[in-house]
């Protein structure tokens, strides 16, 4: 198959989107870390427990930027399986490449440069595709949603890992106060960048509540959909099939 590359297209949101993760491709995962308390590590391990994935299977990770979910899920297609990990942006891509690679994940990654509104890749090519806090970024998302449908083969699985909205009890105001002031606070110390989090709180209170995003996910034809809330919550995974 010909996993090739695509013109990316510069729309204001992609533009501005870019500029934030370029801005912190090269600390990236100290923030991810610093942010979440070192959480999203449990909450990417929990992902890859739900991928279903066995050797010999291919699998997609859409916005992958570093590569955490992948290089889980090229452990568990093993060396006759192949992930491929994209991102719109060259810079997190690249920063994701060198990750793998040190962390001798080689082999059976592929990299490609592309945009979740329109994967570059062949109808029914993958048995499990992945998006770890990428959809909130993404401009046209029930575009997104599509594309990553199409390119599931029947009887595969998408895994949507985002933020998502408090659901446990006393849990909203203290997590709002976090991520409109300690947030942005730590934006501005560590990554000498405040208005990039400050974008960060936003495209989270803005994303579509856990219900809302199945909703989306069955208008985009995909079946059984369904979501766990993690941490109360302040994440959600959600999982639909091709069928
Ligand atoms: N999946 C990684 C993780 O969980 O650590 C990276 C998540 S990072 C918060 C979001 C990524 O989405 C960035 O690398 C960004 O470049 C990418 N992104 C934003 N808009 C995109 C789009 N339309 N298509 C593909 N990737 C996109």
């Amino acid at each position: 198959t010909d996993f090739g590359y695509q013109e990316v297209p510069k729309t204001e949101k992609a533009a501005r989107v870019r500029a934030v993760f370029e801005s912190v491709a090269g600390n990236y995962d100290l923030m991810n870390d610093l942010m979440s308390g070192g959480a999203h590590r449990v909450w990417k391990r929990f992902t890859l427990s739900q991928t279903g994935l066995r050797p010999g299977q291919r699998a997609l990770d859409v916005a992958g930027g570093t590569g955490d979910i992948a290089a889980g899920m090229a452990q568990q297609v093993g060396s006759t399986g192949l992930v491929l990990l994209t991102d719109i942006n060259a810079a997190m891509l690249a920063e994701g490449r060198d990750a793998l690679t040190n962390r001798g994940v080689v082999g059976n990654v592929r990299y490609s440069l592309a945009n979740a509104e329109r994967l570059p890749f062949p109808d029914s090519s993958f048995d499990c595709v992945t998006i770890g806090f990428g959809l909130r970024n993404v401009t046209d998302k029930a575009a997104a949603l599509r594309s990553m449908a199409r390119v599931l083969k029947p009887g595969g699985q998408l895994l949507i890992l985002e933020f998502s909205h408090p659901v446990a009890p006393g849990l909203k105001p203290i997590y709002d106060a976090y991520s409109f002031s300690v947030l942005p606070w730590l934006g501005k110390v560590v990554a000498k960048d405040e208005a990039s989090y400050r974008y960060l709180a936003e495209s989270i209170r803005r994303f579509p509540e856990q219900e809302a995003l199945v909703a989306m996910m069955q208008e985009a034809g995909l079946d059984n959909c369904r979501y766990h809330n993690l941490s109360g919550g302040i994440v959600a995974l959600h999982r639909g099939y091709r069928l």
